[in-house]
């Protein structure tokens, strides 16, 4: 049921219970992150592996600083100047968190989100809240309410409409573990924006499962095959096929439907619209979504990272 007024959802929450909540980056799922009964109903519903911990949305720097046990200087000048916003920091937590929210890790994943309805929930519930995206496992986010309720509706979920997401990728995570900081995700909040601020960072690769867990290789993907492929690769022998573009290149007649995500070839704009243009493609009955890559800087590395991970489900073609 999707909802304007936030007091149900404030009742709801505090009873333990799970909520849609919009935020900049995608639609969340959201539950008690204090509360292990209440986190678990989120990996029961949106059946996503337990040992995949989920971020804590807190209402600002101070409430974030309680979960943790120690917030490095570099960690906190990234706080201070990108929350709230779609960057999320890992930091040693404390015995607070339960286990169940980290996936039973010993650091706790933070960030405090940039939309103003969800923050005044958290605020008005009074602790954070644990908020996957609110889809079931691996497959595209949502980032308009009406997404939320296409999965979860019919499960009775309370959904807050706080209209689409602004940024539409989710969060970048950035881990403070270990000697240096690393990125273990890119997100929302593009690698030369947080260079500015630290100088060079190190972009953690496919490889570092363990540090990362749940960044699986295959994840925010249709159910239509899709190939990542550049401009001048030949194409696929396959009818009827979609293209994923950020502006269209010249040749285009070989596709049924085109969803081009910028016509200025704006990163940030292509990066808002990305899952709402693989939906539509995906439910197009088509052979195949053949993505173009988008240029490699800015959010258009966070849109070739998603659209690397939803192309694993490509193997389905042969
Ligand atoms: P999401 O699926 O968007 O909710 O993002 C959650 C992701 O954050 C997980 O799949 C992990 O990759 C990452 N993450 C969360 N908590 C931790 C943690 N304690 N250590 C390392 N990565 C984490
Ligand atoms: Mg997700």
């Amino acid at each position: 049921m999707i909802i304007k007024n936030i007091h149900s959802a404030v009742e709801a929450l505090k009873k333990g219970e799970l909520v849609g909540v919009p935020t900049e980056t995608v639609y969340g799922l959201a539950a008690d992150a204090l509360n292990a009964a209440a986190v678990a109903k989120i990996y029961e519903l949106k059946q996503r592996p337990l040992d995949h911990p989920l971020i804590v949305h807190a209402a600002d720097l101070d409430t974030a600083k309680e979960l943790v046990t120690t917030f490095p200087d570099s960690a906190l000048t990234l706080a201070q100047k990108f929350w709230p916003g779609p960057l999320t920091l890992v930091l040693p937590k404390k015995s607070v968190v339960p286990d169940i929210t980290t996936g039973g890790l010993n650091s706790v994943a933070i960030r405090v989100p940039e939309h103003p309805v969800t923050l005044k929930l958290i605020r008005d519930t009074g602790f954070p809240l644990a908020a996957p995206s609110a889809n079931p496992f691996g497959t595209i986010s949502p980032t308009t309410a009406e997404h939320v309720e296409q999965s979860f509706g019919k499960k009775g979920l309370i959904i807050i409409d706080g209209g689409p997401c602004r940024v539409g990728v989710e969060s970048t995570i950035i881990s403070f573990l270990g000697k240096e900081p690393c990125i273990l995700r890119l997100g929302g909040l593009s690698t030369e924006e947080i260079e500015a601020t630290l100088g060079p960072i190190a972009v953690v690769g496919k490889s570092a499962k363990s540090i990362a867990p749940g960044m699986l290789p295959q994840h925010y993907a249709p159910r239509t095959p899709l190939v990542l492929l550049n401009e001048t690769d030949s194409l696929p022998n396959l009818n009827p096929m979609g293209l994923l573009t950020l502006s269209s290149p010249a040749g285009c007649e070989r596709f049924q439907a085109i969803q081009e995500l910028s016509v200025t070839g704006n990163l940030q704009e292509a990066a808002t619209r990305l899952y709402g243009a693989m939906r539509i493609l995906d439910e197009m009955d088509l052979k195949l979504i053949v993505a173009y890559r988008f240029p490699d800087r800015g959010l258009g590395r966070a849109i070739n990272d998603r659209l690397e991970r939803a192309s694993q489900n490509s193997s389905r073609l042969a």
